[in-house]
């Protein structure tokens, strides 16, 4: 496991907590993260936007800063959360990466519009996956199933009622960003599986459910 939950009940990954210009932190159905920070009106779609652009009813699915004292957020219930910080140009991201965010590849976009923006270098980038929908659960037809043959290439499943790792196939974009895959931390819990501590669209059906991930440049 590579995210720890720490006593107030947030979940926190050490990669991110070694990091002493940043806060970062995992909510769960029980432990929200404090107020304060900026979040999309999010749209399954690939877009970045800055924390700058920023209003109320912006839709977009990523949000990304350098200015200090701000807080940004991914909202999720299954969806994986990804978080990215580069130490070196001090710049964050909040990615909210769903199966069809992720298939259209809004993690490797993501990486790019961060490059592009700031100058990040993918080597530089630290990365860190909340909790989401594990390959235990997500099943997907092969109407969903087949949007993923070009992340798992080697999958000849992809055609008829299967599971995908929403996880994996974004660690695998990040990688092929060029990030490297020591400073990607994943393998958090499964929302749908993992209790009444995470919400799960796919288990509860609850609209307005979320959590809420959240980082911020002190
Ligand atoms: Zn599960």
């Amino acid at each position: 496991m590579t995210l720890r939950r720490s006593s107030d009940g947030l979940w926190q990954s050490p990669l991110l907590s070694s990091q002493n210009w940043l806060s970062h932190s995992f909510g769960t159905a029980e432990a929200a993260p404090a107020d304060g920070y900026l979040v999309l009106h999010q749209v399954h779609g690939t877009q970045l936007v800055d924390a700058s652009e920023w209003h109320a009813h912006l839709s977009a699915d990523a949000l990304a800063t350098d200015t200090p004292a701000t807080r940004i957020a991914v909202k999720t219930a299954d969806c994986v959360p990804i978080l990215l910080a580069d130490p070196v140009r001090k710049v964050i991201a909040a990615v909210h990466a769903g199966w069809r965010g992720t298939a259209a590849g809004i993690a490797a976009r993501s990486v790019a519009a961060i490059g592009k923006r700031y100058g990040c270098r993918p080597a530089d980038l630290l990365a860190a996956f909340g909790p989401s929908i594990g390959s235990c659960c997500f099943e997907v037809d092969p109407d969903a199933g087949q949007h993923f043959r070009a992340i798992f290439p080697e999958r000849n499943d992809l055609g008829r009622r299967t599971t995908v790792d929403l996880s994996e196939a974004n660690r695998r974009l990040l990688v092929q960003s060029g990030l490297d895959p020591s400073r990607i931390a994943h393998g958090a819990p499964c929302t749908c599986c993992g209790g009444a501590e995470f919400h799960s669209w796919r288990r509860d059906r609850a609209p307005g459910k979320r959590m809420f991930a959240v980082i911020g440049i002190l």
